[in-house]
């Protein structure tokens, strides 16, 4: 079956032969705004899931994003949902998981909060989103410069942020023994708050969830932890 994981390998060996392209070519791009759909979501593999999300990085940091008809799109996701991955990542408006991905309407699920932590609530969402929705991948995307996790990191206090900061205090606390100042203004320091963030969370989302684990353990999902560098738009996995 001709998949758009097929159609993206073909666009990238026309994309480096036609570098003045900024847009992947009119004819091909309709088979690459197919909106996603059961027997493709089935066909693809966990693996194949976030090479897709790495594809699209790629695309996006070449200046090659595909550029669909949006309404073509909402029209053809009138009746169902079959996106293959998931996104956990930060309210930050610099990194829209749909935009640093180059993915379309009914590609991703995508849940964001401040410092991109998980709690029972979004773990739930996740269990529907693989177990029920099908998704084949999770990843908990996290950003150099976050916000939330330099105000974790300086104790700051304001209404319902100071208790929601308290869901990043444990990576803070795991970046044991640094060299430094443990400041909002070591960026090293920072940094390495931001990279243990993303992992604790990716490794709760099987901790405390045994719907996960089970499809984990099942070869039917994979979960990773990735870093987006919000000066270069580059996503890298950690
Ligand atoms: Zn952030």
């Amino acid at each position: 079956m001709y998949s758009r994981r097929d159609f993206f390998k073909n666009a990238a060996a026309v994309s480096i032969a036609a570098t003045s392209v900024v847009h992947a070519p009119a004819a091909l791009s309709e088979e690459a705004c197919k909106v996603f759909n059961p027997d493709l979501q089935k066909a693809t593999s966990p693996e194949q899931a976030i090479q897709m999300l790495k594809d699209g990085n790629a695309r996006f940091l070449a200046g090659k994003t595909v550029n669909c008809d949006l309404k073509l799109q909402v029209k053809e996701s009138s009746q169902q949902q079959s996106p293959f991955a998931v996104i956990v990542g930060c309210i930050d408006s610099r990194v829209p998981p749909e935009l640093v991905f180059d993915q379309q309407i009914g590609d991703i699920f995508a849940a964001r909060i401040a410092g991109n932590f998980v709690n029972d609530d979004i773990i739930g969402s996740m269990e529907f989103a693989t177990k029920v929705a099908g998704a084949k991948a999770i990843v908990v995307l996290g950003h150099t410069e976050c916000g939330a996790i330099k105000g974790a990191i300086d104790g700051v206090k304001l209404g319902f942020l100071t208790k929601m900061l308290t869901n990043i205090t444990p990576a803070v606390d795991a970046v044991a023994g640094f060299d430094g100042e443990r400041t909002s203004k070591n960026k090293k320091f920072v940094q390495a708050v931001a990279d243990t963030n993303a992992q604790l969370a990716a490794k709760m989302l099987t901790d405390k969830s045994e719907v996960l684990r089970e499809l984990v353990a099942n070869k039917q999902l994979v979960i990773a932890a990735a870093m987006r560098n919000i000066e270069t738009g580059e996503v890298t996995f950690l």
